[in-house]
């Protein structure tokens, strides 16, 4: 299902800068879902999320997937750009059951 930029802003609550990288690698990556996006403080802390962690901005998503699709899509976010002077992710992590995304 094709999931466009405004809607994972609606649905996640990030950014429009993430939502366009978000939507494009969904689009080459298919069979990621996104589980995580934007999280108040007190989610961060029930889900064990770092202090400062870039979901509290709306600027990380996390992607379930399975470990081929996740190793494929962590490389394809590396070199991902999606607007002029797009400098890529500021975090890009396979954390094994999940790839985080914050751009
Ligand atoms: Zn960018
Ligand atoms: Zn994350």
């Amino acid at each position: 299902m094709y999931e466009s930029p405004s809607d994972l802003k609606r649905v996640w609550g990030l950014t429009r800068h993430a939502a366009l990288h978000a939507a494009c690698l969904l689009a080459a990556h298919p069979g990621l879902v996104p589980t995580s996006g934007r999280r108040t403080a007190q989610r961060n802390r029930a889900v064990g999320g770092v202090p400062g962690s870039l979901h509290l901005d709306g600027r990380a998503v996390d992607f379930g997937g399975s470990r081929e699709e996740i190793r494929a899509a962590l490389s394809t976010a590396r070199a991902q750009r999606v607007t002029h002077g797009c400098t890529g992710p500021a975090e890009a992590l396979d954390e094994g059951d999940h790839l985080h995304v914050a751009w």
